[in-house]
């Protein structure tokens, strides 16, 4: 069947598109197979088709159906066609019916081959022209082929001449990398080389290390020595310590017995005090005594007298008697002569009668009290006796008193050198304390309740009297609520204006020493800042610091003109209001009518500060005063108090709300030692610093409380600053703190009075003045340094 199928027309599209893909040359070979199968294969079919031509009168209705079948699809082999050309008719001559029908089945045969003949030459035209076409595709595709052919070799031969130029650039490379490798060989050569040099090395440096290792263990031992002497030191730094806390001991039994020095000073001064009593009192009972013997004398000579008067009058009495007698008797004889002649003369008699009998009464009473004057005479001459016993014995007595007076005040003077050297050395000792410890000090000094105060609803400022901080204590009581501080000295209300001098006058002394010195007045209005600083200077008791300070200032200063020393002073006075500068020592002051009026504008002066580089500090145009005497002395206080007192009654408000700064110069010159100081003393009455509300302030009014605030608070940031010494510090923001800026320094000696009012209404201000001032309390600022060289050759002063 598969030759059939081979040879068999196309029929269908799909079954001759496959034989259109199909290669020619098989194309060629089936039809030689066809030729072949003709000839030698499917017999099988040959045999039923020659057995179906030969079996046709055998089997017609069969041969029949099998044409009808044959029609349709019959294929012819070559045997088969030559046997149908070749044919002959079997019949019989004359059957023209065999014959005929014969002729008609070779004539259908010959038909269907025809048909077949034509069917496969059909089929052959569209096979050539299929092969043509398939010819003409392959051409087509050789064409390409070749072309692409050409394009590969082209690329090809682009490929080789890109192989050629990377197998010349390798080739360089090559090259390049074989010289480099005999560098590297070379340097490989010299790495061995240096291995060798480095392997030496490394020998000498484990020598070295082992040197070094020795070395290192010669440093250990050091290191133990020096732990050693480290411990040795931490244990000298111990007794050191130890020896500080000792000397702080003695420091506080020095203390103690000083406290019991004075305790013993006031015990002695009671007994002197009470001896001294005694004493008075024995002198008086002494005096009493002789001014009775005085009297007891004088009674008795008046006795005596009165005695000899007595004595005359009873004389005379008796005269008088015996004339009476006698004048009786002539009287009784006139009488005898007269009694009948005048019966008038009873009367009279009767008279006489009873005056001699009074006389007579009178004698007798008077001789009674003779007698009772006598006796008294007596009486009085024993006590005379008695007195002048007691006298003798009052005057020894009197004598031993005096004695153990005189020995006790012996000792009472003795004691208080003694305390005046120790009061001298606690505070020499304070000051050292203070001077080792930087601090700026800060004391309190609480006034009297004044009469303007308010009622006294209770104490709200109380001292606490536990030793540690008796003298140094202060607590303050608001609503119910116990503020306690602690200032390096508080004073009391009763506290003396020379009580609070003799507390300061060290740091005075340090002026003349040439130490910048610098003492504040911070406190609310009222509060007694005046009253410290300047006092009443008319007043000797109620002089302030200003004057005292100069006083011991002039006093010292002539005392060490003995040891060479030569003093020259330059004071100046001036007063900050509103962050402008008005002299207070100018001579034309304009006392003008509008006070606020800064005098810089009137006068046209300019005040400007300037620190030169020795830091000293000078204020253009502000009046400088030489001083040399303290009447000098009293006059400029006098003129600058003046001055504000001008000030006052026309700027009552404002009094308060500017500073004062008086600034004594101190340049001291010694001829023997070559040796120059130069000190400085700024004494400042600062504003009040009670907190100035802001609300409804406007003007003037608030330029002014603006002033103040920032003139105080650039104070505490400068003074704040300064302890935590920040790099910079704020002097230029008030005129005042850059007035001070070489006195508040580091090396000045700075101290401030926080001055309190007792009132309890002012008892919020006061709370605020205590805590700035414990804060200021706490800081350190440095350590003073006094300013002395050997004579420069500018020893002119400066000024302001
Ligand atoms: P401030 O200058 O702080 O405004 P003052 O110095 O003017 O205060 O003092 C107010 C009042 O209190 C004055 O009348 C002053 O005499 C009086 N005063 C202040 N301190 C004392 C004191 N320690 N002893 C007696 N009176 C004082
Ligand atoms: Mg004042």
């Amino acid at each position: 069947m598969a030759s059939r199928n081979q040879n068999r027309p196309p029929r269908s599209p799909s079954t001759r598109k496959e034989i259109g893909d199909e290669n020619p040359l098989d194309k060629r070979r089936r039809l030689g197979a066809v030729g072949r199968g003709v000839g030698a294969t499917a017999t099988g079919r040959t045999r039923r088709a020659f057995s179906a031509v030969n079996n046709l009168q055998d089997a017609t209705t069969a041969a029949n159906a099998e044409v009808g079948n044959a029609e349709e699809c019959h294929e012819f082999t070559k045997e088969e066609v030559e046997a149908i050309l070749n044919e002959r008719p079997k019949a019989k001559k004359f059957d023209l019916k065999a014959k005929y029908e014969h002729a008609a089945e070779h004539n259908k045969r010959l038909k269907l081959c025809v048909k077949w003949f034509q069917q496969c030459d059909e089929n052959h035209v569209l096979d050539k022209e299929k092969l043509k076409n398939s010819l003409e595709s392959a051409e087509k595709k050789c064409i390409d082929t070749e072309l692409e052919k050409k394009n590969k070799e082209e690329e090809l031969n682009a490929v080789i001449s890109e192989l050629r130029d990377s197998n010349a650039s390798l080739q360089d490379k090559l090259s390049k990398e074989v010289s480099e490798k005999l560098d590297a060989i070379n340097r490989h050569k010299s790495e061995i080389e240096a291995r060798v040099t480095a392997e030496k090395s490394v020998a000498s440096l484990t020598e070295d290390l082992q040197k070094a290792q020795q070395d290192i263990a010669a440093a250990n031992e050091r290191a133990a020595s020096l732990d050693n002497t480290h411990k040795r030191l931490q244990e000298y730094i111990l007794s050191l310590q130890q020896y500080n806390s000792k000397l702080i001991t003695d420091l506080e039994t020095v203390r103690e017995s000083l406290k019991r020095v004075e305790k013993e000073k006031l015990t002695i001064v009671e007994n002197l005090s009470s001896l001294r009593g005694h004493c008075s009192s024995l002198q008086e009972q002494l005096t009493l005594s002789r001014a009775s013997q005085d009297d007891a004398v004088n009674q008795k000579e008046t006795l005596v007298n009165e005695v000899k008067c007595l004595r005359g009058e009873l004389q005379q009495v008796r005269d008088d008697r015996e004339h009476q007698v006698s004048k009786v008797q002539a009287l009784s004889a006139e009488i005898v002569k007269f009694k009948e002649s005048t019966g008038r003369s009873f009367a009279e008699l009767d008279n006489l009668t009873m005056k001699s009998k009074s006389l007579e009464e009178t004698c007798s009473s008077q001789r009674e009290q003779l007698r009772i004057l006598e006796l008294q005479l007596a009486a009085a001459n024993e006590k005379l006796k008695m007195a002048d016993l007691s006298a003798s014995e009052t005057r020894v007595e009197y004598l031993e008193q005096k004695r153990t007076i005189q020995e006790l005040q012996d000792r009472l003077a003795d004691m208080e050198h003694k305390l005046i050297e120790g009061e001298n050395l606690r505070k020499k000792l304070h000051n050292t304390i203070l001077e080792l410890k930087g601090n700026i000090r800060v004391f309190c000094r609480v006034r009297p309740l004044l009469p303007d105060d308010g009622a006294a609803e209770g104490a709200v400022v109380s001292y606490p009297t536990s030793t540690e901080s008796l003298g140094r204590g202060i607590d303050l009581i608001q609503n119910g609520q116990k503020y306690p501080f602690t200032f390096d000295k508080v004073f009391n209300p009763e506290a003396s204006q020379q009580d609070v001098f003799v507390e300061i006058s060290q740091l005075v002394q340090s002026a003349l020493d040439g130490y910048k010195v610098c003492i504040f007045a911070y406190g609310q209005t009222g509060s007694g800042k005046t009253y410290t600083m300047m006092g009443r200077p008319e007043a000797q008791e109620q002089k302030g610091l200003i004057p005292r300070s100069l006083e011991q200032i002039f006093q010292s200063s002539q005392s060490l003109q003995a040891q060479g020393w030569k003093y020259k002073m330059q004071a100046s006075m001036l007063e900050i209001y509103n962050e402008t500068i008005r002299d207070l020592l100018s001579t034309n002051r304009s006392i003008g009518s509008d006070p606020t009026r800064a005098e810089s504008a009137v006068s046209g002066k300019q005040y400007t500060i300037k620190h030169d580089a020795n830091g000293n500090t000078h204020v253009s145009d502000l009046t400088i005063v030489d001083v040399s005497t303290i009447t000098e002395i009293s006059s400029l206080l006098r003129q600058a108090a003046q001055s504000r007192s001008v000030g006052r009654t026309q700027m009552n408000e404002q009094s308060s709300r500017s500073h004062m700064v008086f600034t004594l110069r101190i340049s001291g010159i010694n001829e023997g030692t070559e040796q120059q100081v130069q000190g400085v003393l700024n004494l400042i009455d600062l504003a009040g610093s009670e907190r100035l509300s802001k609300s409804g302030a406007t003007g003037d009014r608030l330029k002014e409380t603006q002033a103040i605030n920032k003139s105080l608070s650039s104070l505490s940031d400068v003074i704040f600053a300064l302890a935590k010494k920040e790099d910079h510090v704020p002097f230029r923001n008030s005129k005042l703190t850059y007035l001070l800026q070489p006195c508040l320094g580091g090396d000045s000696k700075t101290l401030m009075f926080v001055n309190v009012s007792p009132d309890p209404s002012s008892v919020g201000e006061s709370l605020c003045s205590l805590r700035f001032a414990a804060r200021v309390n706490a800081c350190e600022i440095g350590v003073p340094r006094r300013q002395m060289t050997l004579r420069a050759a500018d020893s002119r002063l400066s000024c302001g």
